[in-house]
């Protein structure tokens, strides 16, 4: 049987989160926007708003309530704010692994804190010679003295200065073949944050460099089997991932959805809102059923996500559907804007400007048509 319908508690949840957003998010977006640095009052709203607690199990002081309630709450997060959004589903990711693959100890030790947002996490697997190619991982690990020793570099984390928690995926200095994936601390002498970048949007949102200098990482701090690090990494990045991109596109759609309908409705020519022009219209139209086929697609990935099995193919579709989806949406609000869609003054800017980071994150839609077509032609 197939049932559209979310249960009492996913709608509890996804309205709890528009109100968060629009209370305890959206004051602090044009700070963000402006200095990019307003990182810090977001994480503590994020921790008391319980959103990162949402895919932790009860025992580990978590809410335990799954990836679909994940994908609404960062759905109405980025209606508000596409770089809250893109903070806590990075925050998750580096959280997912230790649910997945870590010992009890790892779990006690990591995971309540990273459920109040006391502390902030990340995965750290892409690097300078590819993230498309995460066998390309040049960053190496070494046993010593009952310690494995990293050194290398990483691009484009998210999280980067701010994560207290990094998951971080190695090679073996010895097998060209083995990789492990490792918990490091930001205390840890040998872990360095370094540069910072400057995207085109999501700009209150911290992407960055961390480097490992002969970083020792304790023994009890390997995350799952050594030597399969690709599946521990790998996992959380296709599964929950994805998933939180796509709550990220949808809810820039819908904040692009609602910009074209208030200007069409606003705006006058020819005596009357253009909204009642047919060709405005039609924008309006194809940016809804982009929405309303896409939430199809998220959800039942997540749902079936949900249910315990497998989603990534799942996942892959809707992630390509959504990304692409929400760069047309953002371009079509802001043509319906006229000259007013460059100005900055507009929200609308901000979405075209943002939409653009959707793609890459998460793998970029060329994996995703990589995965499709592996799936279809299997
Ligand atoms: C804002 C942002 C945040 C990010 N956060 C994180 C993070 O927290 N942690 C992390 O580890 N990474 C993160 N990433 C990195 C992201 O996962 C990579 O950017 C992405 O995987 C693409 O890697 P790349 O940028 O090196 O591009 P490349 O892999 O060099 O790709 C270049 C081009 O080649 C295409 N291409 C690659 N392989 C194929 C193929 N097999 N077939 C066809 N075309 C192909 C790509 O689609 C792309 O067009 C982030 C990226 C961004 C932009």
């Amino acid at each position: 049987m197939i049932d559209f319908t979310l249960t009492e508690e996913q709608e509890l949840f996804q309205k709890a989160a528009r109100e968060f957003a629009e209370t305890k998010i959206a004051p602090h977006v044009p700070e963000m926007e402006e200095t990019g640095q307003s990182w810090d009052p977001v994480i503590k709203e994020l921790g008391a708003g319980e959103m990162m607690a949402i895919t932790i199990p009860e025992q580990y002081g978590g809410l335990g309530l799954g990836y679909t309630v994940r994908m609404l709450a960062l759905e109405e997060i980025a209606r508000i704010s596409v770089a809250t959004a893109m903070m806590m589903q990075v925050g998750g990711l580096g959280i997912d692994p230790i649910v997945l693959f870590g010992t009890e100890e790892q779990k006690e030790k990591y995971l309540p804190g990273l459920a109040t947002g006391e502390r902030f996490a990340t995965v750290a697997v892409t690097e300078p010679t590819g993230g498309s190619d995460p066998k390309g991982c040049r960053t190496t690990y070494k046993k010593q003295n009952g310690s494995y020793v990293l050194n290398g570099r990483k691009c484009f984390i998210t999280n980067s200065h701010i994560a207290d928690v990094q998951v971080v995926l190695a090679l073996d200095e010895d097998n060209p073949e083995a990789y492990s994936t490792f918990i490091l601390e930001k205390e840890m002498d040998g872990f360095e944050p370094t540069h910072i970048e400057h995207k085109i949007g999501m700009r209150g949102c911290n992407t960055g460099e961390i480097e490992m200098k002969d970083c020792v990482v304790p023994a009890e701090n390997l995350l799952g089997p050594e030597g399969k690090g690709m599946r521990v990494s790998m996992t959380a990045i296709s599964e929950s991932g994805r998933a939180g991109m796509i709550g990220c596109a949808l809810g820039l759609q819908t904040a692009c959805l609602e910009a074209a309908i208030k200007f069409a409705n606003e705006r006058i020519l020819y005596g009357k809102p253009i909204s009642r022009l047919q060709a405005q219209q039609f924008k309006i139209a194809e940016i809804k059923i982009d929405l309303e086929a896409g939430r199809l697609l998220g959800y039942r990935a997540s749902a079936t996500h949900d249910k315990g099995e497998r989603a990534g193919n799942e996942y892959a579709v809707a992630k390509y559907f959504t990304t692409e989806a929400a760069q047309k949406a953002a371009k079509m609000a802001a043509d319906i804007h006229g000259g007013y869609g460059c100005m900055e003054e507009y929200p609308v800017t901000r979405y075209v400007r943002d939409s653009f980071v959707l793609g890459p994150s998460a793998g970029t839609s060329d994996i995703m048509k990589v995965i499709v077509s592996r799936w279809a032609l299997s």
